[in-house]
C-alpha cells in the first residue's frame, strides 16, 4: 500500500443487478476512474476489515454511490469493527466511516460470519477469518450462476474448506509466494491446498500482493496454483476487467 507499486483500490463485481465495490483502499476512486468505470454507478460497497489498506476510501465510495450524499441509496456492508467499531485486548478498530457518512446509504449492516444479506442478485454471507482485526469477514456470494467467495485477509483455517467447498469463483487474498506464510494472511501453498478441496471451482483470481509476491511475479504465482490444481488461476492486473 505505502509503496503503490501495485494499486490499492480493492475490486469491483458487477453481475446485472448488483454493481459492489469490495474493499476500497487507497485510490479506489482514481483507479476506477482511470480504468474508464463509473464511480458513481455502485449500489454496494463491502468492508471486510478495519485495516487501512481496506478501508480508506469507503466514504469517498460512499458519497460516489449516494451522488454526492444527495440521494439515499445503497448498501454499505462491512464488518463489526468496521461499521460500529470494536475494541479488545488485541487493539482497538474502526468505525471506518463517520457518522455523518453512515446516514447516507439507504442501509448500513454490520455483519459477523454467518450473517446473511439478501440483495437483488442473490444471498450474500458473511464468513469467518483468522486475522489481526479480531472481527474481521470474508463473504460468499450466491447468485444466478453460482457462488463467489472472496477470503478477506485471513490465515489458514479449516473453516475456510467449508466456504469454499461449493464456490465455482474464488478471489483470494494471498500475500506471499510459495510457503512464505505470514501471520494473518495466505501463501501460494495455502491457496493450492484450499482450491484442490473445491470441486466446483472454475475460475480464481488472486489479489492482495505484497512485496515478496510482487518481486518474484504473482503471475508465476498463478500458473504455479493452476498447474498443481487444475483450476484457471488469473492474477489480475490494476484496471482490468475480467469474466467471473
Ligand atoms: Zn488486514
Amino acid at each position: 500500500m505505502i509503496t503503490q507499486k501495485r494499486r490499492t483500490g480493492g475490486f469491483r463485481i458487477e453481475l446485472p443487478n448488483l454493481r459492489m465495490q469490495v474493499d476500497p483502499g487507497p485510490g479506489c476512486l482514481l483507479s476506477t476512474r482511470l480504468a474508464g468505470r463509473s464511480t458513481t454507478a455502485v449500489d454496494a460497497i463491502f468492508v471486510s476489515h478495519s485495516h487501512p489498506d481496506h478501508y480508506t476510501e469507503a466514504e469517498v465510495l460512499i458519497e460516489a454511490m449516494t451522488q454526492g450524499g444527495t440521494k439515499t441509496k445503497g448498501l454499505f456492508l462491512g464488518s463489526e469493527s468496521a461499521v460500529e467499531g470494536y475494541r479488545d485486548e488485541s487493539g482497538d478498530y474502526g468505525p471506518v466511516i463517520s457518522a455523518y457518512h453512515r446516514e447516507l446509504p439507504k442501509r448500513v449492516v454490520s455483519l459477523s460470519p454467518g450473517d446473511v444479506v439478501r440483495l437483488p442478485a442473490g444471498h450474500l454471507e458473511a464468513t469467518p477469518t483468522d486475522h489481526g482485526d479480531p472481527t474481521g469477514i470474508g463473504f460468499r456470494l450466491e447468485y444466478d450462476d453460482g457462488v463467489i467467495y472472496y477470503t478477506g485477509d485471513t490465515a489458514l483455517t479449516d473453516e475456510l474448506f467449508d466456504c469454499i467447498e461449493d464456490a465455482t469463483v474464488a478471489i483470494i487474498n494471498v500475500v506471499r509466494p510459495g510457503s512464505d506464510r505470514i501471520r494473518g494472511h495466505l501463501c501460494t501453498h495455502d491457496v493450492i491446498e484450499l482450491v484442490r478441496e473445491a470441486p466446483e471451482l472454475e475460475r480464481v483470481f488472486i489479489t492482495h500482493f505484497g512485496m515478496k509476491m510482487i518481486r518474484v511475479g504473482p503471475g508465476r504465482e498463478a500458473r504455479r496454483i493452476e498447474r498443481e490444481t487444475g483450476v484457471e488461476t488469473i492474477a489480475p492486473k490494476d484496471g482490468r476487467a475480467y469474466e467471473l
